[in-house]
């Protein structure tokens, strides 16, 4: 039985959060004399003068319905990142706990937990970058508070088997997985969230960084039982989505349609790039992707990279990662792009 009190560090669940000035009254209408704000606006034009909403009401709930998901089951983040660093401050004991990787994956991980003084197992993926389920299991021990999953995996590209998610859900239950969906819009498979009410110890982190085009706002998401969701929210910095970014999230929200047709795009322009690069000698194999990179063995993957960094064209050198021998990672980007890249390659 999956018990969140044991998973969260116990100062934690006994901390008592910062309480903001919109904490303690939250309308919106009134003479706002509580917050030491400038009354008369701001020094640019645009109205800035006003403390945002703490917990981006208006936001989730919109997304809330895109997502098939509830508000409270929805945390909203400057970054993904900034949600894989709380999740780990909130359950990791520094020197005492431990989360588990499965790499080659995204690098933030092992970063947040390093800058916590907190061990990283790692049991690496097998190789068509696919889970050891049981050796997962094994690893874990009494001490490790996040299996982390990441899917479709960076910088592999391909999705992980669902069955394996299911089976690590199912088995694992003294801590927190989580399924990291960054690059999901691109995927044919549906995404974790709509298991939330199944599995209390599930938490889904997406953002908007990739398919919906907004990597400069930093906007990352959580989606996980409100009990959880109400930890990071006591955790995070008060105001930790400015104002700004609020609104053009909001913006966003209303254009799905051009998020998914960006997404139809990167696919179609993805095969073709992934054809014509299969008819390169220097390109020894390119790895299934399920997701808007690809990963490709090339026969000298630093010659070729650095070739490529003298003609100003900056992809993602991979070698000296875990089953990466020899890879790039190579971005989708337009037809015209893609074009550039392989008019090099061909020249190579
Ligand atoms: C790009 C990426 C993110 C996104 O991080 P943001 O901080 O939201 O920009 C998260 N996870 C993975 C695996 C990624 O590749």
């Amino acid at each position: 039985m999956f018990s969140l009190s044991k998973v969260i560090r116990p100062h934690i669940l006994s901390l008592t959060p910062y309480s903001s000035a919109r904490d303690e009254y939250s309308g919106s209408e009134g003479t706002f004399l509580d917050a030491n704000e400038n009354p008369f606006g701001s020094v640019i034009s645009g109205n800035y003068n006003r403390y945002p909403d703490p917990y981006q009401s208006v936001v989730k709930e919109k997304l809330a319905t895109i997502k098939k998901v509830r508000p409270t089951q929805i945390f909203l983040g400057n970054g993904s990142d900034e949600a894989i660093d709380l999740v780990i401050r909130a359950t990791c004991e520094p020197q005492q706990d431990n989360i588990l990787i499965l790499p080659p994956t995204y690098g933030m991980y092992k970063v947040c937990a390093d800058v916590q003084n907190i061990a990283v197992k790692q049991v690496p993926l097998t190789p068509d970058f696919q889970v050891d389920t049981k050796k997962v299991l094994e690893t874990a021990d009494a001490n490790t508070k996040i299996i982390w999953i990441c899917s479709p995996n960076n910088p592999s590209g391909n999705i992980i088997e669902r069955a394996s998610i299911l089976h690590i859900l199912d088995n694992f239950k003294t801590g927190l997985v989580v399924v990291d969906e960054a690059y999901i819009d691109f995927a044919s498979e549906e995404s974790f969230t709509q298991l939330l009410d199944k599995y209390p110890n599930l938490v889904v982190m997406q953002t908007f960084s990739k398919a919906w085009g907004l990597a400069a706002l930093r906007l990352g998401m959580a989606f996980a039982s409100e009990e959880i969701i109400k930890i990071l929210n006591k955790i995070k910095y008060p105001y930790n989505l400015n104002g700004v970014t609020q609104k053009l999230l909001y913006a966003a929200l209303g254009k799905e349609e051009k998020k998914d047709k960006y997404v139809k795009q990167v696919l179609k322009e993805r095969e073709r790039l992934h054809k014509k690069l299969a008819d390169l000698s220097i390109v020894k194999h390119i790895f299934p992707s399920d997701s808007n990179q690809l990963l490709v063995k090339f026969t000298d993957a630093n010659a070729i990279f650095h070739y490529l960094i003298e003609q100003k064209i900056i992809t993602r050198l991979r070698s000296s990662v875990i089953l990466c021998e020899n890879c790039i990672r190579i971005s989708v980007g337009t037809k015209k792009e893609n074009e550039i890249l392989l008019k090099a390659l061909k020249k190579y």
